[in-house]
């Protein structure tokens, strides 16, 4: 069966549209700048303003925060298409963060907060990152160290943030603090914005993949941040965070499989055209069954991940469906970025093909929005698999 048939074949007419403008979009505006971008570790401002132009940075947020409306699954069907036409996984990371720094702002209620942060960046005009990994640990959320003291109008905040995407360029930062006593009830989330004295950015860090995607080291030295800056109630930031959880998850697994899916059309393409031993490498029955695994395992990501972004869509918190969606994500994209570049050979290991940059930028999706380990350990206790 065509893979493209069957893999679009439940989508609305509105989804079709956004399938169509995105890949478009690809086409004309990434495709003849994305190694250009690669080599610089950055995309332009530009590109936000223009993708907030065709509605994209608005998906899925409400109408009142600016955003264009719709759900989770008109993301999956946004992400998709983007990976689908040719896009790099860095991009999606570096041009999509509004996705993981907004959310919990849009959701607080405060109107001052939304004007001056979401809808500005909905619009274009900035860039948001959300920082809670710090240079002692990631995994461990509820420990982190950075410390938010209350003086009078104002937090005082000292403390580290590392690995943070978009951070360089961003204007402002979704910042997870301590604002309270030690486990996950001391946490608050606070908006610094970039310019603030004793915030800075003290390191761009030069990464194995997402090229494109800026990512930072950032510093926090007596920073004085408004108390109007405060995310929701004091210590209601860990919650906030996982309540981020399913959509971020579930990104991450389209971003799997997608790159997947991608990575298996190139193959298919590569193994019809290259002969070796007198015939096309599709020739050998062992490429054949490479090529089917990987649409096995592409398509069993894909229709579970739409599965629960619907569930999800419809008022359900599928938690442990959505860790099942991201490991199998991560691992349609572990096998797929891998056989791709076997199939492709000597080829496939050089810089500026493209199977070779998805094998690099894949490999962050085990780690990053939780390591596979620690997601695991949290699916066993969720389904009630303890000692
Ligand atoms: C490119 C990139 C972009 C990122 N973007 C952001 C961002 O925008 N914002 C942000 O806040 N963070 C970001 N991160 C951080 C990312 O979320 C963390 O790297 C991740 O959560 C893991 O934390 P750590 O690196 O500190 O690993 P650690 O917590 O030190 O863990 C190291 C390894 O130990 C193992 N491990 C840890 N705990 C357990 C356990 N309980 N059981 C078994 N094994 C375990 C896992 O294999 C894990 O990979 C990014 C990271 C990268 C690399």
């Amino acid at each position: 069966m065509n893979l493209d048939r069957l893999a679009h074949r439940r989508w609305s007419d509105e989804q079709e549209a956004l399938r169509a403008s995105a890949t478009t979009f690809v086409e004309r505006e990434v495709l003849p700048n994305l190694e250009e971008w690669e080599a610089a570790r950055s995309i332009p401002r530009d590109l936000h303003r223009s993708a907030a132009e065709q509605g994209f940075l608005g998906v899925s947020f409400p109408d009142e925060v600016g955003g264009a409306g719709g759900g989770l699954l008109d993301s999956v069907c946004l992400t998709e298409a983007l990976m689908e036409a040719g896009a790099s996984g860095g991009l999606i990371a570096s041009l999509m963060t509004h996705g993981i720094a907004l959310p919990h702002i849009a959701r607080s209620g405060s109107a001052d907060l939304v004007d001056r942060f979401v809808r500005p960046t909905l619009a274009g005009e900035l860039i948001g990152a959300l920082a809670i990994t710090e240079p002692d640990g990631g995994s461990d959320v509820a420990n982190i160290r950075t410390r938010a003291v209350r003086d009078g109008a104002h937090f005082v905040v000292n403390g580290a943030k590392t690995f943070i995407t978009s951070g360089v360029r961003a204007d402002f930062v979704t910042t997870a603090v301590r604002t309270g006593g030690p486990g996950h009830q001391g946490i608050s989330l606070l908006v610094v914005a970039k310019g603030t004295p004793g915030f800075s950015v003290s390191r761009q860090l030069d990464k194995m993949g997402w090229h494109c995607s800026d990512t930072a080291e950032l510093s926090f030295t007596d920073v004085l941040v408004p108390a109007e800056n405060l995310v929701g109630d004091e210590g209601s930031g860990f919650v906030q965070i996982a309540m981020a959880f399913v959509t971020e998850r579930v990104g991450l697994a389209v971003q799997g499989y997608s790159t997947a899916a991608r990575c298996l059309k190139l193959a298919h393409a590569y193994a019809r055209e290259r002969e070796a031993f007198g015939q096309p490498l599709l020739g050998n029955q062992v490429v054949r069954h490479k090529l089917v695994e990987m649409h096995r395992k592409v398509e069993a990501a894909r229709v579970y991940t739409r599965e629960v972004a619907r569930r999800y869509d419809g008022g359900e918190q599928p938690l442990v469906e959505a860790l099942h969606a991201k490991r199998l994500g991560v691992d349609a994209a572990a096998y797929c970025t891998n056989e791709a570049v076997q199939i492709h050979g000597g080829t496939g290991y050089m810089h500026g093909t493209e199977v070779e940059r998805h094998y690099r930028d894949a490999r962050i999706l085990g780690i990053g929005g939780g390591a596979n380990e620690v997601l695991d350990d949290l699916a066993a206790k969720l389904l009630g698999y303890l000692p």
